[in-house]
């Protein structure tokens, strides 16, 4: 199961296709597919037709809330800065890496006490509490395990959130590094050298201390 997550919210009905308008109220049920949770957001009639509660859902089916659609902002969004928690969170969410499991709760509660994220419910699956959080201005939905942190994990755990809230993920270090390196041998004196070499008349002190 991966429940390491970001379900976008749709800009139209699921069911029959119609598109959301600004300020129109919707219904979003979560499901777990197999591999992933899957989403569906649908329009007040298709909710009421097939979906509400009492009729045939999905199987797997984990949870429902409803919604009000924000048309998107006509300009678009500014680039994710990665130093930023919600930016951080957004990696750390595609890495889908263990290793940042912790982290990246961290960061949901955060967000959470910022207001950028908002809890719109939680469920239990395989003896663990997952955590739904809706990112309201654009509807993202982040589902995060609760990775139960002892109070004695809490420093380490800061410590690497702040880490990489600084310095970003070590991927993108070594990126950086490569084109570092890329430069420097542009720059190599070497090959300079080597490119006067057949040009001696002009060099002779430099032919001579070469073929020393
Ligand atoms: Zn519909």
């Amino acid at each position: 199961m991966n429940d390491w997550n970001i379900q976008s919210r749709a800009h139209l009905c699921g069911e029959c296709g119609n598109g959301f308008e600004d300020k129109q109220a919707y219904r979003t049920i979560l499901w777990s597919d197999e591999a992933e949770y899957a989403r569906l957001d649908l329009c007040d009639a298709c909710w009421e037709e097939k979906y509400q509660e009492g009729s045939a859902r999905p199987d797997g089916f984990l949870s429902a809330w409803r919604g009000v659609y924000q048309a998107p902002p006509p300009a678009p969004p500014e680039a994710i800065q990665k130093e930023t928690a919600e930016g951080l969170l957004r990696k750390l969410l595609e890495l889908n890496d263990p290793v940042y499991l912790n982290a990246s709760y961290i960061l949901a509660v955060m967000l959470e006490r910022k207001r950028v994220l908002k809890v719109k419910d939680e469920f239990r699956e395989e003896g663990r509490r997952i955590l739904v959080y809706e990112h309201p201005k654009n509807g993202d939905v982040f589902t995060i395990p609760d990775p139960e942190l002892q109070l004695t994990e809490l420093d380490v755990v800061q410590k690497q959130v702040a880490d990489l809230m600084e310095n970003g993920l070590p991927s993108d270090e070594s990126q950086a590094e490569e084109s570092g390196d890329a430069e420097v041998e542009i720059e190599d004196p070497e090959s300079e050298e080597t490119s006067e070499v057949p040009d001696p008349d002009h060099q002779p002190d430099r032919l001579e201390s070469a073929n020393v």
